[in-house]
């Protein structure tokens, strides 16, 4: 989505679109509808944004597709890239870290958008907060339905530390 600056009259301009947001190892991409205001302030551009979608993710526990759902605003403040000034110069200092820079007369929106929705996605996503999951045993998904695998046997991180006190043990023998 790109806006030309010389577009955006004196009063703002409000705008709506679907634009198209591909999660990593997603493999149907997903649409966000977006609705954003844009002022301009000289060369100065202030976006505000609201962003919807439902992305289908893979939840992390039981390995089934869901919908989660995002719902966000933003605010992204742009300024023209100063293409006279000498490189090194363009370092951003700590209080622009919040402003986006365009070149020539266009903003391209598709990233921040792309950028904030992808900041809501969870690094470990769950269907559901109480998913439970798959049975490392047999592999029956245990939200639909139960199996008869005992609980008993050890996590394979913690392997290592039952050996120790086994050694152990024998060693007091
Ligand atoms: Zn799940
Ligand atoms: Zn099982």
């Amino acid at each position: 989505m790109r806006i030309n600056i010389f577009d955006i009259p004196e009063e703002g301009l409000e705008q709506q679109f679907d634009l198209p947001v591909a999660i990593e190892n997603n493999t149907k991409p997903d649409t966000a509808s977006v609705r954003i205001t844009i002022l301009r302030f000289g060369k100065k551009v202030l976006v505000d944004g609201s962003v919807k979608a439902a992305v289908s993710l893979t939840c992390s526990r039981c390995l089934n597709d869901f919908y989660y759902p995002v719902d966000l605003n933003f605010r992204e403040e742009y300024v023209p890239v100063d293409e006279t000034a000498p490189e090194g110069d363009q370092e951003l200092s700590e209080d622009e870290l919040d402003v986006g820079f365009y070149k020539g007369e266009e903003i391209d929106l598709s990233g921040i958008v792309k950028e904030q929705v992808l900041l809501e996605i969870p690094m470990k996503p769950l269907c559901r907060n109480d998913c439970q999951g798959i049975c490392s045993r047999c592999g029956a998904d245990k939200n639909v339905q139960s199996c008869n695998c005992k609980d008993d046997h050890i996590d394979p991180r913690l392997a290592p530390l039952a050996k120790y006190k086994e050694l152990l043990n024998q060693r007091k023998e």
